[in-house]
């Protein structure tokens, strides 16, 4: 199963992938799939950044030279590149194993990001997707749900984020609709926590529906 995490800056992804990964080893569920696929149960992974050629696209993305303004259209095919890589190496392989895959942004994030928030062709990015994934979906979508505002002053306190990027409210105000009306479009595959309640809370939360969807 691919079991997607999304959610604006700061909404705390990358802790709850933490703590469901350690749930997950210490439940029954990890032993049992363990015997039945030979394998380890759970691969936790990222976009951009999931494969080798990932995490140098991911550093090309994220940190690219001071000279470098990457435009808008390179960008987009620079994360459709990261997400072909990452289909093809590791989430299908280890999808037909029989592996649960745990993944930080996918498909939807370009959705917001570039649709949303740099006004590329909603369509567009969809057929992009479409070649990107060669039609693989989510199985099941968390959408941590997190004020903006909210999600900026973490990251800024982490030091993880210029003054620049942090400036632009109203491009992280529209990823957010993104997210948003992904959630009213597709109810069934996209599941909204509410990422302004503690952490434990939704931990608490993720692990109560993923419970019974991975027990189906
Ligand atoms: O989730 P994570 O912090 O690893 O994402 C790295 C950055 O990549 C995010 O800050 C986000 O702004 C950016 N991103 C993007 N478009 C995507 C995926 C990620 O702009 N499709």
């Amino acid at each position: 199963k691919l079991i997607v995490f999304e959610g604006v800056e700061g909404c705390g992804k990358s802790t709850q992938l933490r703590y469901l990964r350690n749930w997950l080893t210490e439940s029954g569920w990890w032993e049992l799939i363990r015997d039945r696929i030979q394998a380890e149960p759970v691969v936790v992974t990222r976009e951009p950044g999931g494969t080798d050629l990932g995490l140098e696209l991911r550093r090309l993305l994220l940190e690219p030279g001071k000279e470098t303004k990457i435009q808008e259209s390179a960008e987009l095919l620079l994360y459709a590149a990261d997400r072909a890589q990452h289909v093809e190496e590791l989430l299908k392989p280890n999808l037909e194993r029989g592996v649960v895959i745990l993944c930080d942004r996918f498909t939807d994030s370009t959705i917001a990001y570039q649709g949303y928030g740099r006004g590329i062709s909603l369509s567009l990015i969809s057929q992009l997707n479409q070649i990107a994934t060669n039609g693989l979906k989510s199985d099941l979508t968390f959408w941590l749900d997190l004020d903006v505002e909210i999600g900026l002053a973490r990251k800024r306190q982490q030091g993880e984020i210029t003054q620049m990027e942090q400036a632009d409210l109203a491009f992280h105000r529209r990823v957010q609709q993104g997210f948003t009306d992904l959630a009213k479009a597709h109810p069934q595959q996209i599941i909204r926590i509410d990422a302004n309640q503690n952490q434990e809370l939704v931990a608490q939360q993720i692990q109560s529906i993923l419970n019974k969807n991975l027990t189906q």
